[in-house]
């Protein structure tokens, strides 16, 4: 058996001596005062053990991490209707890019960049009673943790600066691709974004994802059929414009989120999240990536 504690104190140590280039979001102000040298990591294998190093139970907010648990409830309540709405193509571009969905007639590329999560964002505010309670229930749920919360803060902080996903959101419902008001979608989307999350927490909602659609306490969410797509998403669209860098680096499907974490996962094996604020150009984590490079190259698990 692998040393696992043993090889994250190996990357965290090497880590320590890497310059790290990155730079803290500054788009979202709230986002902008988190100290650039936090650094934490939590693996959770699929059989309950848990071993993480750093600032591994610190909370920071997840940003685009959420998109992967709405697309997971939305895919759970509407099934296969979802993809009239949404493609599963990577976009090739970053995550606030506008032009495609012009060029596509308001069908957005892939859930998981901004204007595919609104639309996901929609629905779930077409199908849910109360959709922020009922979707802080699911996350909750999935992770066994009510602890977990939303940030007035950061989701005020991000609806001031919002421009461009207010851009997005009104291109899809030009082209008819919104069914609530714009504000009452984004209104929803800023705060999915603003979950705040510790490392451990992400492993734990992830673990749906490597466990076949059942979540820590063994219930079904999805179905594996379901899980196998969700996981395919985040293979080819978790990173934006870097999805393939992330693909050839490290090999897992992931999701990273401008907060600086990233979460990815071996089906049937473990799920691991790393938090590092200063991100690259491409808006992924600097040290995440290079983390989990050393993670899958050290421990030789991967999906290839
Ligand atoms: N809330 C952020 C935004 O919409 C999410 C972006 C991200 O994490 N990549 O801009």
């Amino acid at each position: 058996m692998l040393d696992y504690q043993a090889i994250l104190e190996e990357i965290h140590e090497s880590l320590k001596k890497t310059e790290n280039t990155g730079e803290v979001a500054s788009y979202i102000p709230e986002l902008a005062n988190i100290p650039k040298n936090k650094f934490g990591i939590h693996l959770k294998l699929i059989t309950g053990e848990d071993y993480f190093v750093g600032d591994a139970s610190e909370k920071f907010s997840v940003q685009s991490i959420s998109k992967v648990l709405s697309l997971a409830k939305a895919f759970q309540l509407v099934g296969n209707e979802l993809w009239k709405r949404v493609d599963v193509e990577p976009s090739g571009n970053p995550f606030n890019h506008l032009s495609l969905l012009e060029l596509e007639n308001g069908i957005p590329r892939n859930p998981l960049i901004n204007s595919g999560a609104i639309v996901v964002a929609d629905v779930l505010l077409s199908h849910l009673k109360n959709p922020k309670e009922d979707f802080l229930d699911f996350v909750r749920e999935l992770t066994h943790d009510d602890s977990i919360q939303y940030s007035e803060k950061i989701a005020e902080s991000e609806r001031i600066t919002g421009f461009n996903n207010y851009a997005a959101a009104n291109l899809l419902k030009a082209y008819g691709n919104l069914n609530n008001k714009v504000e009452d979608v984004l209104d929803f989307y800023f705060h999915q974004c603003a979950i705040l999350m510790d490392c451990r927490q992400l492993t734990n909602a992830f673990f749906v994802f490597a466990n076949k659609g059942n979540c820590l306490k063994n219930v079904q969410h999805l179905s594996s059929s379901q899980v196998k797509r969700i996981n395919s998403i985040m293979l080819t669209c978790g990173f934006y414009d870097e999805a393939g860098e992330f693909a050839f680096e490290v090999g897992l499907p992931g999701k990273s989120g401008v907060g600086g974490g990233i979460v990815a996962l071996l089906p049937h094996c473990f799920t691991i999240a790393t938090w590092a604020p200063a991100l690259n150009a491409k808006g992924n984590s600097y040290m995440g990536m290079q983390a989990l490079e050393q993670f899958t190259t050290k421990t030789k698990l991967s999906i290839f």
